[in-house]
């Protein structure tokens, strides 16, 4: 939905998406942002920013986005409700080439919006963010999918006792199959939320993020593998993004990683661990190790911290 701030200023906007599915495929949700270049940002004034733009968004969103700028077709299944904001999200999936005909219509609630104030001297982002009654995509939902059209589902950490049922059903799918048509799961546990933990053991690859790690008290990257590892699936692998530290992974083959590609200079690291996921699960779906994956996926969403938007990644 879509927040004004203040009468002469537009916010932006969040578009609440759960689930994406690459083909390889992804999961989660989305979240269109209108943002603003402030030159100081200081909300309760009337002041200029130097430029303002409406962006798709959301975690899932965004990695589809990604995805399909590497090449990669995918879906992205998530919740909207019509309206102005839905449109322009619509159009902005047509536009990158993402399949969005999983999207479930929702006849309540509204489609989240958010303001996101970038400041170009530090490259820092602001998100403002009213979250709105949306309802999240369900099992039920889930259980339309024609599974066969995907190598690989990625769930946002959203609703997560239906995303374990929905993960079950894939389990269920990839028993009457060979190993190698299986549908490969991950998982991203982002926010600190005790409902997402019972995730953990739900991925083949699962996503911590540093706000979840730190919530824990651990202060690096394999801390936290280390310490949440005993929680993930025999034979999965857990990668844990620390930003400008780079990226790490511990999987059955041991522990691997990357320092990151800082940009020439900083400019937008929204949607950097977005860009990350992507590219990792990118690598992984077509067959690369993880420390390629790793790199891989350091290098990218490096590389689109120097540049506004994901469009440039290509
Ligand atoms: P999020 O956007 O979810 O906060 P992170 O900050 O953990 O994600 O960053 C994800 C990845 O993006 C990192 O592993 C790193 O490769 C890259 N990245 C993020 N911030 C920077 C930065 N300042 N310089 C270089 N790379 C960065």
């Amino acid at each position: 939905r879509l927040m004004l701030i203040r009468a002469n200023i537009n916010t932006d906007c969040r578009l609440a998406l759960r689930l994406m599915l690459i083909q390889a495929t992804i999961s989660t949700y989305s979240r269109l942002a209108l943002r603003l270049m402030l030159i100081q940002a200081n909300i309760d004034t009337d002041c200029r920013c130097l430029s303002q733009r409406w962006q798709r968004g959301g975690n899932a969103s965004n990695s589809c986005t990604v995805l399909s700028l590497l090449g990669a077709p995918c879906a992205f299944m998530g919740s909207l409700s019509t309206g102005p904001v839905a449109e322009f999200i619509m159009a902005d999936f047509s536009r990158c080439s993402v399949d969005a005909s999983q999207v479930v219509w929702q006849l309540e609630g509204r489609t989240p919006c958010a303001c996101c104030l970038v400041c170009p001297s530090s490259g820092t982002r602001t998100v403002i963010l009213s979250d709105t009654n949306l309802p999240d995509v369900t099992a039920e939902d889930f259980s339309e999918v024609d599974l066969s059209q995907f190598r690989w589902i990625h769930w946002e950490g959203r609703n997560a006792d239906e995303q374990v049922k929905m993960i079950q059903q894939v389990a269920t799918y990839n028993s009457r199959l060979p190993q190698q048509q299986r549908i490969t799961v991950s998982v991203e546990i982002e926010k600190t939320r005790e409902l997402l933990y019972q995730l953990f053991p739900h991925g083949d690859v699962v996503f911590v993020s540093k706000d979840v790690a730190r919530h824990f008290g651990f202060q690096s990257a394999e801390a936290a593998l280390r310490g949440f590892y005993p929680q993930v699936r025999q034979g999965a692998v857990l990668i844990c993004a620390w930003a400008e530290k780079g990226a790490s992974a511990l999987g059955p083959d041991g522990f691997f990683h990357s320092d990151a590609f800082p940009p020439p200079s900083l400019v937008d690291t929204l949607g950097a661990g977005d860009t990350f996921n992507a590219a990792v699960i990118y690598r992984l779906s077509h067959g690369r190790t993880l420390q390629e994956a790793l790199t891989f996926g350091c290098r990218v969403a490096g590389a689109k911290c120097g540049f506004h938007g994901y469009d440039a990644i290509a």
